[in-house]
């Protein structure tokens, strides 16, 4: 078929798995226990669904890595990527030169987000907030407070893989695998109120995390602190939601010590939360937000630092070079990919229909698998959900991690046709935005079951 212009050839599912075994390294994967099993091969996808080559039909409850918002198949970026690929698949913003689609989105995410008055475009989130950390340490310099170094983060956050990513992210695997971190990063505590606070009340407890903050301020010293970091729902964390006293009171010690406040908004933006930012939803005003995955609904890599006007007025100052770029800060068929999705969460209310209509009917429905044994707690705010899978549901003790229940639970997920991500024995969704009352209802329903074959297989 000449039309068939697929990039690559006709093969089995075996003869798939096989070359993956092979010579494909996956991300975040134990490479011979992957081995030993064969991946799923993913072949396409529509709306809420993906199929695998063996013709699976499957709903994907996480938008892919949180990422595929406006939902697959969505023909308004396919060809504006093909037309712009047409017409300049690629220039580069170095060397005093830019081009339309990068200022053209600059110009929108800054009317999405009018506390911020430009934008700085990564290929990635990861290389959004090593960004973040060099616009940072700029930020202080220029500021004639070179001293100020010490960024602030917190335990269990995750800001990618870069080593500047890895290094602000909290997960203690990754930091012993790395062995040496960037320097200037300090971990303060999580407001994971289900794991780490039952003993008081969320709000006491959303207290309590926030001013951690200001006791490591005091200590480290308020002239060595350049700024804080926090996703405003921790991902990859496993969908954890602070108190609502949590996010004011960091506001309040950041402006209290003149220290930056930086949201990472690599999950959250873009609508997530039913409002365009986590920031947004939470009520503060943030001085860096890294953007990336929802900002093209992942169809092309993406990422940006948006710079508040307190920042930008200082880079903006007789500060010489800023000494730092990517290839593919700004690409244009990436831009492209993302006015078009943007396009989309707009005239279809997307955000709005979070907040207002799909959002309440999932956390609803999502509530009535608070009554399986097997769960804890399930929480979740506009398309975040989480579900604690517990040992004992009156205790919440729970189960020893060698039995690896919520892997098993994913497992069951897969093979009923849903996707849930376990992080740990906590299981995650993140469904796309375009998700219908009617596959709410489906994705509850599998989970039901599979929260039943779960509690059999491990009886
Ligand atoms: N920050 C957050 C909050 C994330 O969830 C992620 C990715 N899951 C990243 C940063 C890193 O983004 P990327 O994988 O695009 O580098």
């Amino acid at each position: 078929n000449p039309m068939n212009t697929a990039a690559h050839p006709e093969r089995t599912r075996e003869e798939w798995q096989h070359l993956d075994r092979q010579h494909h390294l996956h991300p975040f994967t134990d490479f011979k226990e992957l081995a030993g099993k064969g991946s799923r091969i993913i072949s396409r996808a529509e709306g809420a669904y993906v199929w695998d080559v063996d013709g699976h039909q499957i709903l994907d409850g996480m938008a892919g890595l949180w990422c595929v918002n406006v939902g697959y198949g969505r023909k308004e970026i396919a060809d504006a990527v093909y037309t712009q690929m047409q017409q300049l698949p690629y220039y580069n913003n170095f060397f005093q030169t830019a081009h339309p689609p990068a200022i053209e989105l600059a110009r929108q995410l800054t009317e999405l987000a009018p506390r911020f008055k430009q934008v700085f475009f990564t290929g990635s989130g990861s290389e959004a907030n090593d960004t973040v950390l060099r616009m940072i340490w700029r930020y202080w310099q220029l500021q004639d407070q070179p001293q100020r170094r010490v960024v602030i983060s917190r335990k269990n956050a995750y800001h990618g893989s870069t080593l500047g990513g890895a290094s602000l992210g909290g997960f203690g695997v990754v930091h012993e695998q790395m062995g040496t971190l960037i320097p200037d990063i300090v971990h303060i505590n999580q407001p994971y109120w289900y794991g780490e606070g039952q003993d008081m009340s969320p709000e006491e407890f959303g207290l309590l995390r926030a001013r951690e903050l200001r006791d490591t301020i005091e200590e480290i010293g308020a002239d060595k602190v350049a700024a804080f970091i926090g996703e405003p729902i921790q991902g990859a964390g496993g969908v954890i939601i602070p108190p609502a006293t949590y996010w004011p009171e960091i506001q309040k010690i950041c402006d209290e010590y003149g220290i930056l406040l930086v949201t990472d908004e690599v999950i959250c933006g873009f609508g997530r939360t039913g409002e365009w930012f986590g920031a947004d939803y939470f009520g503060v005003k943030p001085d860096l937000m890294p953007v990336a995955k929802g900002i093209t609904s992942g169809y092309i890599p993406l990422g940006g630092v948006m710079v508040s006007e307190r920042v930008s007025d200082v880079l903006m100052g007789d500060a010489g070079e800023f000494y730092h770029g990517f290839t593919y800060s700004g690409h244009p068929v990436a831009c492209a990919a993302a006015l078009a999705n943007l396009a989309i969460l707009r005239q279809e209310h997307l955000v709005t229909r979070i907040r207002d209509d799909i959002g309440p009917y999932l956390q609803q429905q999502l509530r009535t698998l608070q009554a399986h044994p097997l769960v804890g707690e399930v929480r979740g705010l506009g398309l975040f959900g989480a579900i604690e899978l517990v040992a004992d549901k009156a205790s919440h003790r729970r189960f020893d991690s060698k039995q690896g229940v919520g892997m098993r639970c994913r497992e069951h997920c897969f093979q009923n046709g849903l996707i849930m991500r376990a992080v740990s024995d906590t299981m995650i969704i993140a469904p796309p935005f375009i998700l219908s009352h009617a596959q709410v209802d489906e994705l509850v329903s599998k989970a039901w079951k599979c929260l039943d074959l779960t509690a059999r297989s491990i009886a």
